[in-house]
């Protein structure tokens, strides 16, 4: 069991500040017949003109269905991008405050210090992508409020092993955030039910990827309930829509027959294109993306393009030189994939 004390990691004016109320946060259940006089809405009815739930009740119910996990260590964002805003403005005092992040890694834990202005100190992934402990340990200091491990890792598409995590759980005294927005493209059982022994852990997911709801704008929190309570403290009241709750509440959660489409279709893509002379390494991928290592990653990019495929090009990240990112597509797209490869091949001869 790990234990921290939270008010010495939650900015003051956090822990001081009184929240945003609406009239609709004291009253618990609805009951038939009332009359919302409280909100400046419009009165007639055509299904969104009323504020959606600020807590989003349903919404939690289903998902902590789903995860088996406690309502009271849900919180949900517009995106994960939201919450990990929200986890910088807890915790991160601007101009004070550091964050350790793990390069190559998602983005937006960098444009997320920069925007909060707090300092990012990056500690490079090993040679196999995985955390360096001592030298992330080296990186600590008084003001150092959050570690982001994102397992599977975006671009690299690795999972970080578990006696990393759990290292860095109990070594490290400020606040692990685990992004697991690729978890369910992985047999390895989420964080988020193991994290009740840690009471530092935010385990980040989304239903951005496996789930197939990008455009909805939904991701996930999974917290300690004094962690979720603060989270939600200094959330934007109204910020999942009522257009979004309510796709969620209709979503089918038995994902495993696209999943493991989505997995078979990579199995495929790699066996051929580990024949393709202008790529020089395809990395293991426990996610919905393979990295690969070409000659020449700009000019490949470019030709990709030219032919209509858009990919990412990660030659700029540290440990990628020469990488692109391409997400499995669908059995059709996966086709034309190959087929541009080999046409760019056969252009070389
Ligand atoms: C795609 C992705 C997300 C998802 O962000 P949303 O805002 O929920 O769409 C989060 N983290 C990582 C590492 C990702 O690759």
């Amino acid at each position: 069991m790990k234990t921290i004390d939270l008010n010495k990691l939650v900015r003051s004016t956090i822990l001081k500040m009184k929240p945003y109320t609406s009239a609709r946060d004291e009253y618990p259940t609805v009951v038939e017949g009332m009359i919302f006089l409280d909100a400046n809405e419009n009165p007639f009815e055509k299904g969104w003109n009323r504020y959606p739930d600020s807590k989003q009740f349903a919404v939690k119910q289903k998902i902590g269905s789903i995860k088996a996990i406690a309502e009271n260590r849900i919180t949900l964002g517009n995106g994960s991008d939201e919450i990990l805003d929200l986890i910088f403005r807890v915790f991160c005092e601007p101009g004070k405050d550091n964050i350790i992040s793990l390069p190559p890694t998602y983005g937006m834990y960098s444009v997320l210090a920069d925007l909060n202005d707090i300092e990012n100190r990056e500690v490079l992934l090993n040679v196999d992508f995985q955390p360096d402990i001592p030298k992330i340990l080296a990186q600590v200091d008084k003001h150092t409020k959050l570690l982001f491990l994102c397992s599977p890792n975006n671009p690299t598409g690795n999972l970080v092993s578990e006696e990393t995590i759990v290292m860095l759980l109990n070594r490290f005294n400020g606040i692990v955030v685990v992004d697991e927005a690729y978890i369910d493209f992985t047999t390895q059982q989420s964080w988020a039910k193991r994290g009740i022994a840690f009471e530092n852990l935010i385990v980040i997911q989304t239903l951005s990827k496996a789930y197939g709801m990008a455009g909805i704008r939904l991701g996930m929190a999974f917290a300690s309930p004094e962690i979720t309570a603060l989270l939600h403290k200094i959330k934007p009241p109204y910020n999942i829509s009522t257009l979004s709750q309510e796709k969620v509440l209709l979503m089918d959660p038995n994902i495993e027959k696209e999943v493991s489409l989505i997995q078979k279709d990579k199995e495929t893509l790699i066996k051929v294109l580990l024949k393709v002379s202008f790529i020089e390494k395809i990395y293991p991928s426990d996610a919905n993306f393979i990295l690969i290592r070409v000659d020449d990653a700009d000019k490949r990019y470019r030709q990709l393009l030219d032919n209509g495929i858009v990919v990412r090009n990660r030659n700029q990240y540290p440990l990628c030189d020469n990488c692109l990112r391409i997400t499995i597509g669908t059995p059709d797209e996966n086709k034309t994939l190959l087929e541009v490869i080999s046409k760019i091949q056969k252009m070389e001869l």
